[in-house]
């Protein structure tokens, strides 16, 4: 007998990254068109890409959701139709909007199932109520939501819901802030934030006894979220859609967190509970992506101070990318495409789809024109030996010295 999970919805940053996550275990993906999102600066996808990404999900058994989450004014709208039609004629699954303008639009053009973005900032019954009327079928309920209010929603509402489980959190109502408008000049809202809520701000003030004080502080970057520890609970309070965050973030990033949570959710549906053993194991895992320190965010109790940096904030990652596995050529050999440099005799792990990682040395190291070198360079094309269980989109990486 299996036992229910919730949907794992992982970020899609570019089209390799969508074929990625989906290989490492998301059930679904969500991604940006080259226009109408909140991440500008992501590799979105072109109309091509984007047909490539929807064929390549439902050959996988997983979904596409693509964001039309930015907040736009009357001259935006114009090209809105258009594109929502071509996300329609490609079966694209679901658009996650914010603004009502673009649910009007996709509503007035298209059949495609409609996703409220957490930028909307739902948070109660009443709020969800009123976008259920509006044809919305699923609330990214706000980052600022617990697990017990989003089931209360779910349960009053009819609809379904969905809440982020992992990633880097904002530390305005989920993305409305203009912070970045006026230090940066780019609009959060529009696709542009560039983060200035990570600086280094200095506060000036008066002691009481008059006296100049000066304090440089970091008082407004929230740590990441990691919320493998009260998964039971997203499964026990019945939260349809486990979201990971960082459409911005490394294939590493978006291939360890996809395997970690689908293992997780996999080993759950089998045996209907955690040992805590797997539990800590997946933990330790999301401990060797690039991550500033963990907090649960909001999900049990309301997030408070310590959620917060006073001081720097401090990135931690124990490995780093070397390369993607593109080709398994024959019995002996996989083609992997470089993305950082290693040499021949350092020590790789390759992470599978599914189980442990694979350990090897490099002896010797050769292109696919058989010429040999002793160190890679980023971009080019290597034949590695060829180890039981490699697919291709496996990732390989290697520890980083301390
Ligand atoms: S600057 Fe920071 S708080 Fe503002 S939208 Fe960006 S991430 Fe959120």
């Amino acid at each position: 007998m299996s036992h229910w999970v919730p949907e794992l919805l992982s970020p899609a940053g570019s089209l390799e990254k969508l074929k990625v996550s989906i290989s490492y275990g998301a059930d679904a993906v969500y991604c940006g068109g080259q226009k109408f999102g909140l991440r500008s600066a992501a590799d979105n996808l072109t109309y091509q890409e984007l047909e490539e990404g929807v064929s390549f999900a439902h050959e996988n058994n997983a979904k596409v959701f693509v964001v039309l989450n930015s907040f736009l004014h009357d001259q935006d709208l114009d090209e809105l139709p258009a594109f929502v039609s071509f996300l329609e004629e490609i079966s694209v699954d679901a658009v996650i909007v914010s603004d009502l303008g673009v649910v009007r639009t996709v509503r007035n053009v298209s059949n495609i199932p409609i996703h409220l973005s957490t930028q909307a900032s739902c948070l109660n019954i009443q709020s969800a109520r009123f976008w259920k009327k509006m044809g919305v079928q699923r609330i990214v309920l706000g980052r600022e939501v617990s697990l017990e209010e989003a089931s209360l929603i779910k349960k009053e509402t009819g609809l379904e819901v969905e809440l982020f489980i992992h990633g880097s959190m904002c530390m305005a109502y989920s993305g409305n802030c203009v912070i970045s408008n006026y230090t940066s000049g780019r609009d959060s809202n529009r696709g542009g934030c560039a983060h200035s809520c990570r600086f280094e701000y200095t506060l000036e003030g008066k002691e009481n006894s008059g006296v100049k004080k000066e304090l440089k502080s970091f008082f407004m970057s929230s740590k990441d979220l990691k919320g493998i520890s009260v998964l039971p609970d997203f499964i026990r309070y019945g939260i349809d859609s486990l979201k990971i965050e960082g459409r911005m973030k490394s294939h590493l990033y978006a291939g360890t967190t996809s395997k970690v949570y689908s293992e997780a959710l996999s080993y759950f549906s089998k045996n209907g509970h955690f040992l805590s053993e797997d539990l800590y194991s997946w933990k330790e895992e999301l401990n060797k992506v690039t991550h500033r320190e963990y907090h649960e965010g909001n999900l049990v109790e309301k997030a408070g101070v310590d959620s917060i940096y006073s001081e720097r904030e401090t990135e931690e990652k124990e490995f780093v990318i070397v390369g993607l596995v593109l080709q398994v050529i024959h019995e002996n050999f996989m083609l992997v495409e470089v993305r950082s440099s290693f040499s021949s005799g350092e020590e790789l792990e390759i992470l599978p789809f599914e189980g442990e990682p694979i350990t090897f040395k490099t002896e010797s190291l050769e292109n696919v024109a058989g010429e040999k070198f002793e160190k890679t360079k980023p971009g080019l094309l290597v034949k590695l030996p060829l180890f039981e269980g490699v697919k291709k989109w496996n990732i390989i990486r290697k520890r980083i010295e301390q």
